[in-house]
């Protein structure tokens, strides 16, 4: 048993959801309790799609455990064929019904349905929502992609995209966009976009191109192997590793490079003076491991920002991830554990996270500025308007994104300067978020202010007997220090203090500390 808040993921089947719903043609069985359909409201209301999923769930409830849930099971698979008339039929268990061992597989295969049905098997107690998404994509090609022979013309698969992913829908558009500018066709997109019909031809495409390797990874390996297709290994997100992704992709379809950065504006914003006060900024990036390696070397490359912390909560891909944590001189937190985020981003004291929608969540709690990066998402980040994060446009789009919750380069200098002042008093936050909003008479009239930033005590809640103590002086002149970095100050100032045994942090420490640290 483990004590569970929030999760980053969902069950597998959620997963298996996520290619249905993405494709036309394709039908789910899933036998599940009465009640797993609130799993609908993920695509009806946060991806906003305009009909049901295509799933048909059992929905057996607790008087049907006496009877026969297995017939349930055939009636359902039997209606959803004849009403919806797929292509391919999968079926699978969710957890509840994983424990009443019903075989749904079997079930279905005796049933003689003129179509393919794909049984999955998705361990729900041991595996999680991206394991759903890879293993039902990498079933559907396995089953459906059929021998062919290559089209005349160079093209490549766009492996990866499903429903409910974080800009799926835009990284599409951009990245059809580079392989267009270099005369690649686009044989299929797959699972989102696709039909069952269309993955028998996976194999007349030249190459792979692998978007999201959460969720297509083995079916891409398996292609390789099968196929004899090649698949891109980098991720267009940001500039340098769209120019990167450009060659490798040229390499594959053996012609000359070709990017068209007319509407590139990303170098040039990072590069242009008011851009300056971005350097050194630290910010922890957390998220999946894909978008969350990526957001971190442009932060790092393409910024100018010092990043503090990485860190991802899809242990699949752990690996790489700590290797990029290693050369960046940081602590990897491979960690399903929200609060152990949590904690970390409290001990490194960012100036910025770059995130999921939960360490958004965290970054209020710390009074630290946040920009989501990565699944798990809620509604706002299916926007109506084109907002991609690979290619040209997803370049500018992650620059706007990121900049835009920090205080701005004049108001952080006015902050440092006039910290008593009424209006940029360090507490009252940016003000392009509101943060001078008067306050509601009879509470007292003063500033608001956001919640206590500068301490990891906020997390813990209590002190430990030996942890130093501020003396007021010390107390006051590390109020001096812009509120952004303050948090990083009295860290190391109490770590330093409580190396030496120093009970008592004076002035002398603190700037003791700060040579220390300079050093
Ligand atoms: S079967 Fe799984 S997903 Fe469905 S309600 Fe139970 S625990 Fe949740």
């Amino acid at each position: 048993m483990k004590l569970t808040v929030w999760t980053y993921e969902g069950p597998p089947h959620v997963g298996a959801m996520r290619v249905a719903t993405g494709m036309e043609g394709l039908h789910y069985v899933l036998h599940a309790p009465q009640g797993d359909t609130y799993a609908d409201l993920l695509f009806t209301m946060i991806e906003r799609r305009g009909k049901r999923p295509p799933v048909t769930y059992t929905t057996f409830q607790a008087r049907d455990l006496g009877a026969d849930t297995a017939t349930l099971f055939r009636d359902a698979c039997l209606a959803a064929y004849d009403r919806f008339r797929p292509e391919a039929l999968i079926v699978g268990a969710s957890c509840t019904a994983e424990l009443i061992q019903d075989d749904p597989g079997g079930l279905a295969e005796r049933l003689g349905l003129p179509v393919p049905v794909i049984a999955l098997e998705l361990p729900s107690y041991s595996r999680k929502e991206l394991f759903g998404t890879d293993e039902t994509f990498y079933q559907l090609a396995r089953t459906l992609a059929q021998p062919c022979g290559r089209t005349p013309e160079v093209s490549c698969n766009i492996l990866g995209p499903t429903g409910l992913g974080f800009r799926h829908r835009d990284d599409v558009v951009e990245v059809t966009k580079l392989l267009d500018a270099m005369g690649i066709a686009v044989n299929v997109v797959a699972p989102m976009g696709s039909r069952p019909s269309d993955l028998a031809r996976l194999g007349a495409a030249h190459f792979n191109v692998v978007l999201y390797p959460e969720h297509a990874e083995t079916a891409a390996r398996w292609l390789e192997r099968e196929h004899g297709q090649p698949f891109t290994k980098t991720i267009p997100i940001g500039t340098r590793a769209t120019r990167a992704f450009v060659e490798e992709v040229a390499g594959l379809a053996g012609i000359a490079p070709r990017l068209d950065t007319g509407d590139l504006r990303q170098p040039w914003w990072s590069a242009s003076v008011d851009s300056t006060y971005l350097t050194g900024k630290r910010v922890f990036v957390f998220g999946d491991a894909t978008h969350a390696m990526a957001a971190a070397r442009v932060a790092r490359d393409e910024m100018g920002f010092e990043v503090c912390g990485l860190g991802c909560y899809n242990r699949e891909f752990a690996r790489p991830l700590r290797a990029l944590a290693k050369e960046m001189g940081v602590e990897a937190t491979v960690t399903d554990d929200y609060l152990e985020v949590e904690r970390a981003i409290a001990a490194a004291a960012p100036e910025m996270i770059l995130g999921t929608q939960m360490e958004r969540h965290i970054g209020k709690r710390l009074g630290i500025p946040c920009a989501v990066i990565s699944a798990p998402v809620h509604v706002q980040d299916f926007p109506a308007r084109h907002s991609p994060q690979m290619g040209v446009e997803g370049a500018n789009v992650l620059f706007d994104t990121w900049v835009h919750p920090l205080v701005m380069g004049l108001e952080e200098h006015l902050l440092t300067m006039f910290r008593e002042d009424f209006e940029f008093s360090d507490a009252a936050g940016p003000s392009h978020h509101g943060g001078h909003a008067p306050v509601a008479a009879g509470e007292g009239g003063s500033a608001p202010h956001p919640p206590e930033a500068d301490s990891p005590r906020s997390i813990s809640g209590h002190r430990k007997d030996a942890e130093p103590v501020w003396a007021a002086a010390a107390e006051r002149e590390l109020r001096k220090i812009p509120f952004f970095v303050r948090g990083k100050a009295r860290r190391n100032t109490e770590s330093f203090a409580a190396e030496r045994g120093v009970a008592e942090i004076t002035v002398d420490t603190l700037y003791e500390a700060k040579a220390h640290y300079a050093r």
